[in-house]
């Protein structure tokens, strides 16, 4: 497992130091703001939606590694997709990120359907954070705001 942790978090590194689709969108694109106030961690989602689908997104903020890697790889995966199915990435990210509280010291990657870790792609690099639960909020972050911003856009 030492061979996977690393490359999961070479993964996080990456993004950390090279985060994808940053910056601002200007209107009609919606923005959210997003913090979590434990560990000091701003994040801006910008969103277009046209027709049912994401057609942008753009991300602004600071704070930890994993709140920044976890707002790049989430951009990446979500980019470009229906609504429906940012939807179902949000939903079974946030799963991943709570299904083993009350199972601390457990291997998170070990236990967690093979089939949600595929599905997941890069964004299995994250699921380590649930050993860390003070950390879960860094990565969850970006999907609360991201979710946020759908909420607001479809109303
Ligand atoms: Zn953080």
């Amino acid at each position: 497992m030492a061979n996977l942790d690393d490359l999961y978090r070479e993964i996080i590194l990456d993004h950390y130091r090279s985060p994808r689709n940053r910056g601002e969108l200007p209107p009609p694109a919606h923005h959210v703001e997003g913090f979590n106030p434990l560990c000091g961690d701003e994040i801006v989602v910008y969103v277009l939606i046209d027709d049912g689908v994401l057609v942008d997104i753009k991300l602004t903020g600071h704070g930890c590694s994993i709140s920044q890697a976890s707002s790049s790889l989430m951009s990446g995966a979500v980019k470009g997709k229906t609504l429906e199915q940012v939807r179902d990435t949000i939903a079974t990210f946030k799963q991943l990120m709570t299904v083993h509280e009350g199972q601390l010291g457990e291997p998170a990657v070990a236990t967690s359907p093979d089939a949600d870790l595929r599905r997941l792609g890069e964004l299995a690099a994250l699921a380590g954070v649930v050993k860390f639960p003070v950390r879960i909020k860094c990565a969850t972050l970006a999907w609360n705001t991201l979710a946020q911003a759908l909420d607001e856009t479809s109303t």
